[in-house]
């Protein structure tokens, strides 16, 4: 038996937000393991483009190289088309019944998990492991959402005393689209990798990164 932390998410990019998350749960709940999994097409963001599964799994490998303890998964992104967390934590456990595992997230999560797919299945399947994060739009206070859905859905669900780190994929995103380095936010191979590869430019700075790396295959 291990215990171990799903640690979902698009990661497109990953970033050192998910990184701390992940390491927060890892020491704090004393987890054998995080499984860093990334999702296939996800439902709920299909009105932007998401990158490549093959770049977001790849940056994904790259910022847990030589990270006790964490681990790549591709459960989700080697099942076919839309992959619901609810499904996902019904399939793990049918496929790995004698592992414990819980499922970590970040306080945005928490609040929209309602809109999700089935979310009665995924607070009753695993306990989850929620760290605060900014959200703009109008919200209750953390604790009162954790007794909302521990009451509604019979949630098992704890705090990971993380510190708040203000970063997320769409601020990243949206600096390199301008030609802005965001190599703060990220682990160095990541930053590389977006680069390398001239993810998340704005077609007037894409043209100059192609040519700047003409021998890399760009999708
Ligand atoms: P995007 O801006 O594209 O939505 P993101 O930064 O929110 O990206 P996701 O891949 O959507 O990253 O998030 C995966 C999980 O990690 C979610 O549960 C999210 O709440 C959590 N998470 C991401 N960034 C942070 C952060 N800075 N602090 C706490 N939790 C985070
Ligand atoms: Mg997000």
């Amino acid at each position: 038996m291990a215990k171990i932390g799903i640690m979902g998410g698009t990661f497109d990019p990953i970033h050192n937000g998910h990184l701390l998350l992940g390491r927060q749960a890892y020491e704090e709940y004393g987890l054998d393991f995080v499984w860093f999994m990334p999702s296939g097409q996800p439902p709920h963001k299909k009105d932007r483009h998401v990158s490549r599964m093959e770049d977001r799994c790849a940056m994904v490998k790259l910022a847990i190289e030589g990270q006790k303890g964490f681990v790549f998964s591709d459960f989700e992104v080697s099942r076919e088309g839309n992959t619901y967390t609810a499904q996902t934590m019904k399939l793990l456990k049918e496929a790995y019944p004698q592992h414990e595992f819980s499922y970590i997230i970040g306080a945005d999560s928490l609040y929209e998990m309602e809109s999700w797919y089935h979310p009665a299945e995924v607070l009753a399947s695993v306990p989850i492991l929620v760290a605060s994060r900014e959200y703009d739009k109008e919200h209750p206070v953390m604790k009162k959402q954790i007794d909302y859905l521990t009451d509604r859905y019979g949630a098992r669900i704890q705090i990971l005393h993380c510190r708040e780190i203000n970063i997320s994929s769409e601020e990243i995103r949206q600096a390199v689209g301008k030609g802005l380095f965001a190599d703060d936010c990220v682990p160095k191979g990541v930053g590389q990798y977006i680069r390398s590869h001239c993810l998340y430019r704005e077609p007037d700075t894409l043209q100059k990164c192609k040519g700047k790396n003409r021998n890399i295959t760009i999708g």
